[in-house]
């Protein structure tokens, strides 16, 4: 399918691709969003084929609230047992267990609890009641953190049963660095992957950089279009997409360790790193961060491209983000 200016423009999540010239352009609805893969014309198909089964085989393993190997993960920590994982789980606890040490414990993949009791472990998020602070104190009382897993081999056990791994905030980048390289090894060398705000991107089409808008969190627009050169991620991190109205106050996904609350103070982060992975840990760990941390949790988790929306609207991009801006 070969898009025009306008249909590109209608693609956002997160982000907005901005045209460059046609390109093939397909999407599944994976991770709970509308993911779009775009390729130059005469990609061979079976390139593709080989990364939409991939990203499915997640979709379905990571998932937080549905049986897969992460919540049969969850279940075994629970039950104060030993889990058995996968190769490739334990390379996703490893590394998020990595950058939570790097961000100061902002980035927490251990929250799955926190995140399940302020609703957001749901397809379709409804109105509600926050948590009650009986609850809320108990989860922090106990602080789980992926600190707590020891993990020998593919065997992993907790010492904090109230630890539920949550990959939602991390899951996404890994998988756009894996189907990156998956392209790449079969020969195909420009590509745009957009997993619902989540972008990564290689190479050229038409002989141009692949453009990418990064949305206006409080309104219709851009706030800044950002030309990707050679491969990078450009991961956004927002608290205006999935929410809920909550006691008629709107709570976003994000939530800060330190106080069990939703983030708050900042619409949205956007990161660009050659490393998706870490680009989407570092998106979320910065909205947790807010104005004040977030520099420190920037430098620590090694990310120099920062581009950040406040909830008055005003813009702070750091000075490797200005230099680049198309
Ligand atoms: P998106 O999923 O929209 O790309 P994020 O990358 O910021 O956004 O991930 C948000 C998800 O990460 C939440 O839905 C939740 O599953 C999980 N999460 C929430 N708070 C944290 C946190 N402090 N650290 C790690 N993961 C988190
Ligand atoms: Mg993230």
């Amino acid at each position: 399918m070969a898009l025009r200016r306008r249909e590109w423009l209608a693609l956002g999540a997160g982000l907005w691709l901005l045209p460059a010239v046609a390109a093939r352009h397909e999407q599944h609805r994976l991770f709970g969003t509308p993911v779009d893969l775009l390729l130059p014309p005469g990609t061979p198909a079976a390139a593709s084929r080989a990364v939409w089964r991939g990203l499915h085989e997640m979709n379905t393993r990571w998932n937080a609230w549905k049986p897969g190997e992460l919540s049969e993960f969850n279940q075994a920590i629970a039950h104060g047992r030993t889990a058995r994982v996968t190769p490739a789980l334990r390379g996703l606890i490893v590394g998020a267990a990595q950058l939570e040490r790097l961000s100061l414990g902002h980035f927490n993949a251990g929250i799955g609890g926190l995140v399940g009791q302020w609703g957001f472990h749901a397809d379709e998020l409804v109105p509600g009641s926050a948590p009650s602070p009986a609850q809320l104190r108990r989860w922090m009382a106990a602080r789980p953190g992926l600190g707590q897993l020891h993990i020998e081999g593919l065997e992993v056990r907790s010492s904090n049963p109230q630890l539920r791994l949550d990959l939602g905030g991390y899951a996404k980048g890994v998988a756009l660095d894996w189907a990156l390289d998956t392209l790449q090894r079969a020969g195909v060398h420009g590509a745009l992957l957009n997993l619902g705000g989540n972008l990564a991107a290689m190479g050229l089409i038409g002989g141009r950089p692949w453009r990418v808008g990064v949305r206006n969190p409080h309104g219709p627009g851009l706030v800044a279009t950002i030309e990707v050169r050679e491969r990078e991620a450009v991961v956004t991190s927002g608290r205006y997409e999935r929410f809920r109205l909550l006691d008629g106050v709107r709570r976003g996904h994000v939530i800060d360790p330190h106080s069990g609350e939703p983030a708050t103070g900042l619409a949205s982060v956007t990161v660009v790193h050659r490393d998706a992975g870490l680009a989407d840990a570092a998106a979320t760990a910065l909205l947790v961060a807010g104005r004040d941390r977030g520099p420190e949790v920037a430098r620590r988790m090694g990310v120099q491209q920062v581009l950040v929306v406040d909830d008055q609207g005003r813009l702070t991009a750091s000075a490797a983000m200005r230099s680049r801006r198309a």
